[in-house]
C-alpha cells in the first residue's frame, strides 16, 4: 500500500457528504435508523445515547450475573401457565449462557477456549407459551430480543431477509450500543419449514438447505457487519459517523449471542412414534401407542430424528438444548386468564377502567371463554380471537353510555349482542344524563369559541337526542353539523339587540337554517324599532 493511499477508501466521498452535511444538503440520521428501520424509536430526536444509562444498567446486569435456574423458573411462573419442562430446561440453560458471558468478561482469555453454546431448540404447537417464555427471559435479563419467521429469509438474502438482518435488529434495539447487542437473544419461528424436503425429483430442496447453512455461520462465531451492504442511507451513516468519532468497532461478534428456534414439527411426532414403535419395547409398555397424540413423542426427539425430517446435521448440532412445550387445554387456557400476570383479561379490565367502567367476570364466564378459545385450536392465541369477538361491540357502546359497571356472565359470553342490547336498554335512564352532559359539553365549548352563550330548552334537548339516537350519531357530531355556521348569525343578532345568550327551542334543532334566519330578521326589525 503506498503511503498515500487513504486508509479508507471512501474517505474522498465521506469528505464529500461532510460538505454537503455542512451546507445542510442532508439530515443526520442516528446510526441504524436508515430506510427501512422497523424500530419505534426511529424518531431520531428520541434516539438514546449509546452510553444511555439504562443500557449501563443492562450492561452492569450481565457483567455481575448471579442469577439461579430456580429463580429464572419462579420468574417464569408468573407469567407462563404450564410447560414446567420447558422452564426448567431453559433457565438452566440461560444460567449457563450468561455465566460464561460473565466468565468471558471476568477473564478474558477464556473467551479463546472452546466453548459449545446454548442455543435451543424448542418444539410445539403454535399459541403455547414458545415465544412468551424466552420474551419473559429477555425481559427479566434485560437483553434485546429479536423475533423472525424462517421462512422470510431467502439463501441469497436478495428476495428475502438477510438471516445476518436479525444481528442487526439487535443492535437497533440496543440503541447503537454493540456490546449489549453482542449479549442478546435471536428467536427464530417456523424453523420446520425450513427444513429440506425430498421434492419430486427425488433431490433435497436447496433453497431451505441454503438458509440453514447461513443460519448455522450465524449461531458459530462470526463477525456480522452494522450496515448492510444492501442499505445505502446505513452505509452512509456508517462513513459518516467513522469521520465524526475516528473510527468504531463495525461489527458484531455473534460469539455470545444466543440462538432459539421453534417450530411446531407437526410431521415430527409421527415419525419418532415409528422410530420408537420399531426400536423401543419398554415405552410403549403401560399404555398403547396408538393412542398416543402425535405431540406427546416430541420430548423424546433424538438428533437422527431431526436429520431425517431435513435438517443438517451441522445445523442439528449447533442446537444442543432441545425441549418441547405441551399443548394447553381448556383448563389451562382458564388459569391463563386467571392467574398469568399481565393476562388478557387484565388488558380489558384496564381497557373498561379508561372510561371509568368496573370490569368484572364470573368463573363460568372464564370457563365458557377458554372452552370458546379452545376449540379455536390455536393455543392462548385463541384467547385472544374470542374475547375480541366477544367484547368488540361492548367497547364500542359501553364508553357513550352511563354504565359504569360491567359484569360479564356466561349469557355475555355466548350471546354478546343480545346481552348488550338488553343492557342498554336496562340503563337507557342513564343514558339520557350522558346526552345531557354532552349537549352541556357542546354549548360550553361553543361558548369558549365564538363567546357567545346558547342553551336548549328542554323540548329542544329533547328533540336533539331523538335524532341522535335516531341517526346514530354522537351529540357532538350531530350539533356540530346542525350549527356549523352559527356563529355568524349570532353574531349578527348579538350586535343588533346587545343580547349574548341565546335559548333554543325545538324549531332551531327541526329546521335550524329556517329558524336562524327568523331570528336574524326579527333582531333587524328590533334594532329598527
Ligand atoms: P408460540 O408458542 O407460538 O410461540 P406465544 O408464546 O407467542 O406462542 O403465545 C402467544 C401469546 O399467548 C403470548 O404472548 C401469551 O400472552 C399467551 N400465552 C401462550 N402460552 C401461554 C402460557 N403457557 N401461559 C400464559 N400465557 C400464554
Amino acid at each position: 500500500m503506498s503511503d498515500k493511499e487513504p486508509e479508507n477508501p471512501f474517505e474522498e466521498l465521506q469528505q464529500k457528504l461532510q460538505e454537503a452535511l455542512k451546507h445542510g444538503h442532508f439530515t443526520m440520521v442516528p446510526p441504524g435508523y436508515g430506510m427501512g428501520a422497523t424500530s419505534p424509536k426511529n424518531d431520531p430526536e428520541k434516539f438514546p445515547e449509546a452510553d444511555d444509562p439504562d443500557t449501563e444498567e443492562t450492561l452492569k446486569r450481565i457483567r455481575e450475573f448471579n442469577l439461579k435456574p430456580r429463580e429464572i423458573r419462579d420468574y417464569l411462573n408468573r407469567f407462563v401457565i404450564k410447560q414446567d419442562e420447558a422452564k426448567k430446561v431453559l433457565s438452566v440453560a440461560i444460567c449457563d449462557h450468561y455465566n460464561h458471558v460473565r466468565q468471558c468478561i471476568e477473564s478474558p482469555k477464556l473467551m479463546e477456549k472452546d466453548y459449545h453454546k446454548q442455543n435451543i431448540l424448542l418444539l410445539g404447537p403454535t399459541g403455547v407459551g414458545k415465544t412468551y417464555l424466552m420474551r419473559c427471559i429477555a425481559k427479566l435479563i434485560g437483553v434485546p430480543f429479536v423475533k423472525a419467521d424462517a421462512t422470510k429469509f431467502s439463501e441469497t438474502g436478495y428476495v428475502g431477509a438477510d438471516v445476518e438482518d436479525l444481528v442487526r435488529d439487535l443492535y437497533k434495539l440496543s440503541q447503537g450500543n454493540v456490546e449489549l447487542a453482542q449479549y442478546g437473544i435471536v428467536y427464530i419461528d417456523e424453523i420446520d419449514k425450513i427444513a429440506s424436503q425430498q421434492n419430486s425429483s427425488g433431490g433435497k430442496d436447496v433453497s431451505g438447505r441454503g438458509v440453514q447453512i447461513n443460519l448455522l455461520k450465524l449461531m458459530e462465531d462470526t463477525e456480522v457487519n452494522l450496515f448492510s451492504p444492501t442499505d445505502m442511507m446505513a452505509q452512509m451513516q456508517a462513513m459518516m459517523s467513522m469521520g465524526n468519532s475516528g473510527p468504531q468497532k463495525k461489527t458484531i461478534s455473534t460469539k455470545h449471542i444466543l440462538f432459539i428456534v421453534s417450530g411446531a414439527f407437526d410431521r415430527l411426532g409421527e415419525q419418532i412414534k415409528k422410530r420408537m414403535d420399531t426400536t423401543t419395547i419398554g415405552f410403549s409398555a403401560d399404555r398403547n401407542n396408538s393412542e398416543k397424540e402425535g405431540f406427546e413423542y416430541l420430548p423424546h426427539v433424538e438428533t437422527p430424528d431431526l436429520i431425517k425430517y431435513g435438517f443438517e446435521p451441522e445445523f442439528i448440532g449447533r442446537l444442543p438444548v432441545r425441549v418441547s412445550c405441551n399443548p394447553l387445554n381448556a383448563k389451562d387456557l382458564g388459569e391463563i386468564l386467571l392467574s398469568s400476570e399481565g393476562s388478557l383479561l387484565e388488558q380489558y379490565r384496564q381497557d373498561f377502567k379508561g372510561y371509568k367502567i368496573d370490569f368484572a367476570i364470573t368463573p363460568e364466564a372464564i370457563d365458557d371463554i377458554a372452552h370458546k378459545a379452545y376449540a379455536e385450536k390455536t393455543g392462548a392465541r385463541g384467547l385472544m380471537t374470542v374475547l375480541e369477538r366477544i367484547f368488540r361491540d361492548f367497547k364500542f357502546e359501553l364508553p357513550s353510555t352511563g354504565i359504569r359497571n360491567f359484569e360479564v356472565t356466561t349469557n355475555t359470553v355466548n350471546e354478546p349482542a343480545q346481552t348488550l342490547l338488553r343492557l342498554l336498554k336496562e340503563n337507557q335512564h342513564l343514558q339520557q344524563a350522558v346526552h345531557m352532559q354532552e349537549i352541556e359539553t357542546y354549548t360550553s365549548r361553543f361558548e369558549e369559541k365564538y363567546d357567545l352563550r346558547i342553551s336548549f330548552n328542554e323540548l329542544a334537548c329533547n328533540a336533539l337526542i331523538d335524532e341522535a339516537v335516531e341517526k346514530d350519531l354522537s351529540i357532538r357530531t350531530l350539533c356540530e353539523q346542525k350549527f356549523k355556521d352559527f356563529e355568524h348569525g349570532l353574531k349578527i343578532i348579538s350586535r343588533n339587540t346587545g343580547e349574548s345568550t341565546f335559548t333554543l327551542g325545538e324549531e332551531m334543532i327541526k329546521d335550524p337554517d329556517k329558524e336562524l334566519s327568523r331570528m336574524v330578521v326579527e333582531s333587524f326589525r328590533k334594532d329598527s324599532e
